[in-house]
């Protein structure tokens, strides 16, 4: 593999092309009209404009960026996550052009992609899931009858589900029929897609997620877990590696579980498979990621691997040459996802101008970013600014580098899920390790968040205020002795 082109933007799109240069591959960029002096259109060897700036004119254009593609004479397209990642059309598409796509095939994304399928899918294996329907449900009174059997609370659930999108707790009988209705519209709204199903709603659960990896010559190996159960809106803002609730039986019965979930697709590539912990620690799968996840980061700390590399390497054909047997966790890793949001204010959008922008360093301490000072932050993507890594000998280290790594992390112009991230690293729950995924409805609230920012306030006024009296204090030296 010469020359590699990124289908994507913003950090991930120079992540992977860190790799590609690491690896003495050349890469090509591709952009749409605001992102013309974005970051990424730099760091490439060559860039190409695809269009305007909304995705629906640019980054989802699968065929105008295989025409670039075979323009440019590449042998490969990586997708990053998001955008065409998932699109089964598109992976087809870009191997019928004689490319490369760094993913799996379109048989494993076409049966991931789907809840449903991937359910079907799992069905012949040894391999629990969470109780609920295995088929698309629009009638309410067959929705009711079930959800009656099944008991409350229930979730409805888009089948073609993603980012937290189309799903809706029930908890009592009344509720059902509006709740389904708003799920069927969000999930056509979303996915084009309004097939809904219904699921059991695991009470206070934990988010646990199998990276897995998996050649072309039927080598597969599971790289760990990521803890991902602080989340809001159903969407993760904080992971970590490893999990604290995890022991080595428990680890490798989950790891087995996911390697059977990626054999029932024929899976080639890194995918992650999620799970929910209940509190008896009976895991149940919820789906399958064909994809590089953002949260990779942490799984390269603590096994000290390269994902894109193994993903590039995979996609050309190479043998994975790892054994399960001989990789090991070695230390913590916890990041943060800093979006350009108001956790003052539900955590809505904060897009604007980025007046500063002055990232932490230091050991242990990775800051994957696609933005810099002076830009704007567009409103067309996702808002997601940045991913901060810590990694420690352990889970306090890495605990107290972000803290210091969140104190040194610079940003104005807009709001930003950092002091959140500090609110979460300073929480008992989350330092004794005994939370799930509802972390933020039972221990957050904006008010406790602004107590918080109002004391390191305070601090840095006291901090100021001592720095000038010292000052004040040397300058007056001269002054009297002359
Ligand atoms: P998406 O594809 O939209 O991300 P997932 O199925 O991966 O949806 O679920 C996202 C999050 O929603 C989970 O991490 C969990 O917090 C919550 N969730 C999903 N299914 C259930 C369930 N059956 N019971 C409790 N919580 C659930």
């Amino acid at each position: 593999m010469k020359k590699l082109l990124i289908a994507n933007r913003g950090e991930i799109a120079i992540r992977v092309m860190k790799t590609a240069h690491k690896m003495g591959i050349k890469t090509v960029a591709v952009y749409s009209e605001i992102d013309r002096n974005a970051p990424h259109v730099r760091f490439a060897n060559e860039a190409v404009y695809i269009g305007e700036s909304p995705s629906n004119k640019s980054y989802l254009l699968g065929d105008k960026i295989i025409e670039v593609a075979l323009k440019m004479e590449v042998d490969a397209i990586h997708p990053g996550y998001g955008f065409l990642s998932e699109n089964a059309l598109f992976s087809e598409k870009v191997a019928k052009n004689g490319l490369l796509f760094i993913g799996p095939n379109a048989h494993a994304i076409r049966i991931m992609g789907s809840k449903l399928a991937a359910k079907e899918a799992v069905k012949n294996y040894d391999i629990p899931m969470v109780p609920g329907i295995d088929k698309a449900i629009t009638d309410v009174k067959e929705a009711t009858e079930i959800a009656l059997k099944m008991g409350f609370p229930i979730l409805i659930k888009a089948s073609a589900g993603g980012g937290g999108k189309g799903m809706r707790v029930v908890e009592k009988v009344q509720d059902i029929a509006s709740q389904m209705e708003r799920a069927i519209s969000e999930a056509e709204s979303s996915f084009g897609d309004g097939s809904v199903f219904i699921e059991k709603y695991i009470s206070s659960p934990r988010h646990i997620e199998i990276q897995i990896m998996a050649d072309t010559h039927g080598n597969m190996i599971h790289l760990f877990e990521r803890e991902c159960s602080i989340q809001r809106r159903h969407q993760k803002i904080l992971e970590e590696a490893p999990s604290v609730i995890l022991t080595p039986e428990l680890r490798a019965k989950m790891g087995k579980a996911a390697l059977l979930v990626a054999k029932s697709c024929d899976y080639v590539g890194a995918g992650t498979v999620e799970f929910l912990l209940d509190k008896q620690l009976n895991f149940y799968f919820l789906e399958m990621n064909t994809r590089l996840q953002v949260e990779h980061p942490v799984t390269e700390f603590i096994t000290g691997l390269d994902l894109v590399e193994l993903q590039i390497r995979v996609a050309r054909g190479e043998k994975l040459n790892i054994a399960q047997d001989s990789i090991s966790i070695k230390g913590h890793a916890i990041e943060l996802r800093i979006y350009a949001e108001d956790p003052l204010n539900d955590f809505l959008p904060s897009v604007g101008f980025l007046e500063t922008y002055s990232p932490p360093t230091g050991k242990g301490i990775r800051v994957d970013d696609g933005f810099e000072q002076g830009m704007d932050i567009p409103i067309y993507y996702d808002p997601m600014l940045s991913k901060l890594i810590t990694y420690g000998a352990n889970r306090s280290e890495a605990i107290q580098r972000m803290i210091f790594a969140i104190d040194n992390y610079h940003i104005k112009g807009v709001k930003t899920t950092l002091p959140f991230g500090k609110f979460v690293c300073q929480h008992k729950a989350f330092i004794s390790g005994n939370f799930n995924t509802h972390f933020v409805k039972d221990y957050y609230s904006p008010s406790l968040l602004q107590e918080d920012m109002k004391d390191k306030a305070a601090l840095a006024a006291l901090v100021a205020l001592k720095l000038y009296l010292e000052d004040k204090a040397q300058l007056r030296i001269p002054s009297i002795s002359s």
